[in-house]
């Protein structure tokens, strides 16, 4: 197997909660002792209810936080030795492509002030070869033809022309990954689907790792290699087949009320969110599983400790359930 790009240990993430008593400071655990390996040629899918921690993955996968706990770390180096040199090439080499892209591109800037100034802080092109550079990597997301786009501020375009605009800006430096934190959410359904083909087609002719976070499992289903599920800042199940064969209870329930064959079946996301426990705070803290009080699995030691990822068989997913693990 490849050597992985970034690779987490145990990180986590903890905030103070903005909401607590201020005598009686409360940890929000967004996330807690996340391991994830992020290879090139290889789409990975974050899921999970909102609220799991999928964004604040995201952010330190891309380096924009640090963790509280455990390891980051670039190309095998942690990121506490990451000098400045090394972060400029994280920065070319990591690339992010967010949810609203209006508000990630400059709205005073044409489309070519904005990738040349990329191209420029990268030194990715000669003064004199920048326009052809971008024009080339514009007409690559479908941007076509460029002349048409050079000149045009972002409000000028469509959220999916945007989109399109912001994928050309990460694929610019040649990364050798693309985070994109719910890349379609923002999108009209009809463009959704031509921007996951982009994606998709960027990573198998860049030969890139994608990780992608969305709460669509249907759109994940048609495009990811592996998928890690999350829940209350834990990845709870990680796997290559999880949407052939979720074992952990809480992905049957993401996937049954999402990909249930049968429509009337089908919940959307939010009536399980609803669904969610809320009135036990310490279901996010430290003892016990923190799915225990919606799992109809769920044992004594559900309550008493929190179950350590085990992997299923030889090939199998890991995923962090006691009830599964008995059965193994
Ligand atoms: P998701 O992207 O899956 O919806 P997030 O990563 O945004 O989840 O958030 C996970 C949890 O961390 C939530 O409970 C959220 O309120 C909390 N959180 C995220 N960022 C902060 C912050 N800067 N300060 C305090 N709490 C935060
Ligand atoms: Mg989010």
């Amino acid at each position: 197997m490849s050597e992985p790009i970034i690779r987490l240990r145990g990180a986590t993430q903890h905030f103070k909660d903005p909401t607590a008593f201020v005598f009686r400071p409360r940890l929000v655990r967004a996330l807690d002792g996340v391991d994830l390996e992020v290879h090139p040629n290889r789409t990975l899918a974050i899921v999970g209810e909102s609220g799991s921690g999928k964004s604040t993955l995201a952010k330190l996968l891309l380096m924009l936080r640090r963790p509280t706990g455990g390891e980051i770390s670039y190309r095998g180096v942690d990121h506490r030795k990451l000098g400045r040199a090394d972060m400029k090439r994280f920065r070319r080499e990591v690339q992010a492509v967010f949810q609203d892209p209006a508000s990630s591109l400059n709205p005073r800037m044409t489309i070519e002030e904005s990738l040349s100034h990329v191209t420029r802080f990268h030194r990715l092109a000669l003064a004199s070869e920048t326009q052809a550079f971008i024009s080339r990597h514009l007409e690559s997301v479908g941007l076509s033809p460029a002349a048409e786009y050079l000149t045009r501020f972002p409000h000028q375009l469509s959220g999916g022309q945007q989109q399109r605009v912001a994928i050309a800006r990460a694929v610019l430096t040649s990364p050798a990954v693309i985070v994109a934190d719910e890349p379609l959410s923002s999108l009209d359904v009809s463009i959704q689907s031509q921007i996951l083909e982009l994606l998709q087609e960027v990573r198998t002719r860049t030969g890139i790792g994608l990780v992608i976070v969305s709460h669509d499992l249907g759109a994940m289903k048609l495009i990811a290699d592996q998928v890690a599920v999350m829940y209350r800042g834990k990845v709870v199940e990680f796997g290559d087949h999880v949407f052939d064969a979720p074992q952990h209870p809480y992905t049957r329930l993401l996937l049954d009320s999402q990909l249930s064959m049968d429509p009337r079946n089908r919940r959307p996301i939010r009536s399980i969110e609803e669904s969610r426990d809320r009135s036990d705070p310490a279901a996010n803290g430290a003892d016990g599983c923190a799915f225990r009080h919606r799992c109809e699995f769920a044992m004594d030691i559900c309550a008493r400790t929190a179950p350590e990822p085990a992997q299923i068989g030889s090939d199998g997913p890991i995923i962090r359930c006691h009830a599964v693990a008995d059965r193994m």
